[in-house]
């Protein structure tokens, strides 16, 4: 019985995710942090450590679960551990404390409805695979595959995020970022997270990682939108045929 509560509680959350997109896409709404952050949504906390408390809990609940429930746990089990551990200990650990971005601030409402989504997504990922999971077959081709592409969204996704990190060294402020995949869209770091949570979707091949990569698009794939229109209103030398975050597309 409880298999159908949580496979229906999945199947809300990716009603949740689609509203969320289309509301974000029709009503254009710039989520207010980083380049888009604004003191119109109340009080604020600094930057870094916005970040780090808003991941703190996916960064420990998808293992603790994992690892802490009575489910027996084979091969693929510690593989998906250890790629979920290695993106979320690089988004909650080391990643706010890179960003130059002294002095900058985030509302809490973002820290409260991010830690809330983090939450969920860390519980139904951690739950299936430490409670719920039937037993896993041999390591597979799918999983092979998917790793594969987890590890090269997530080389895209940090090599990007590196590099736009590294624009502050040179200059303050905001650049047009260039080279590598910035020749041909705008996020390459937005790509690269999407590819990385689509790859582990397919490693897992799981109800829940599924609907995390549905969300994970439907909460990327507005916000590159919104950088992108931002480019283009800040810069007037921005690349006229540099897309969004998906190559040629959008
Ligand atoms: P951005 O690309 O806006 O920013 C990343 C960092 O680089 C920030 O410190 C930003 O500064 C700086 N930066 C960005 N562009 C420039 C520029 N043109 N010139 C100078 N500095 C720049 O990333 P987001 O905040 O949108 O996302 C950060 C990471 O978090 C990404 O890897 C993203 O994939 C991930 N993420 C994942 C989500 C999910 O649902 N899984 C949701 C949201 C983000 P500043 O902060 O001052 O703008």
């Amino acid at each position: 019985m409880i298999d159908r509560y949580f496979i229906e509680l999945n199947f809300i959350w990716i009603g949740v995710a689609v509203i969320t997109f289309l509301a974000l896409i029709i009503f254009k709404i710039r989520a207010p942090y980083g380049r888009h952050a604004n003191e119109k949504w109340g009080k604020m906390i600094a930057n870094h450590w916005g970040w780090f408390w808003m991941e703190l809990p996916a960064l420990l609940l998808f293992p603790l679960l994992t690892i802490f429930g009575p489910r027996d746990k084979d091969l693929l089990t510690w593989i998906l551990v250890g790629m979920w551990s290695l993106h979320y200990f690089n988004r909650t650990v080391i990643f706010p404390f890179r960003l130059r971005t002294r002095g900058k601030k985030m509302p809490l409402t973002i820290v409260f409805s991010a830690l809330f989504f983090n939450s969920v997504n860390g519980f139904l990922n951690g739950y299936w695979l430490g409670f719920l999971a039937p037993k896993d077959g041999p390591i597979s081709m799918l999983v092979i595959g998917g790793a594969v592409l987890f590890f090269i969204g997530m080389y895209i996704n940090m090599g990007t995020d590196n590099r736009l990190i590294a624009l502050r060294k040179q200059q303050s402020g905001y650049q047009i970022p260039r080279g590598w995949l910035f020749r041909y869209i705008s996020c390459p770091n937005h790509f690269g997270e999407i590819i990385e949570w689509t790859g582990f979707a397919i490693a897992a091949w799981s109800i829940p990682a599924a609907t995390f990569a549905i969300w994970t698009f439907c909460n990327l794939a507005p916000r590159a939108l919104n950088h992108h229109e931002w480019y283009r209103e800040q810069f007037s030398d921005y690349p006229k045929e540099r897309k969004a975050f998906i190559p040629k597309i959008w």
